[in-house]
């Protein structure tokens, strides 16, 4: 089976510098990422930090690196905004 996800963005953690989380996109069109925060949220929204900075177009402050389907990605959202 192939994987459904593509990774967007990879961050690090700001407790500790050694952890890096990966935000990425499933074929559904949900985001998703593998911060202890996203995961453990029970029945609430879709939700972490990171996905807000990348949302936020704040990922420049504290991402490692942005992918190119990042980077597409990003840009489809600008463009929903107009
Ligand atoms: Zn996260």
């Amino acid at each position: 089976m192939s994987n459904p996800w593509t990774r967007l963005a990879t961050f690090r953690s700001k407790s500790n510098p050694l952890k890096k989380y990966i935000v990425a996109l499933k074929e559904d069109g949900t985001l998703g990422c593998d911060c202890p925060a996203w995961k453990f949220q029970k029945g609430g929204k879709n939700h972490c930090k990171h996905l807000q900075a990348l949302l936020d177009d704040d990922f420049k402050a504290s991402a490692v690196e942005l992918t190119d389907a990042g980077a597409n990605w990003m840009l489809k959202q600008v463009a929903k905004l107009g």
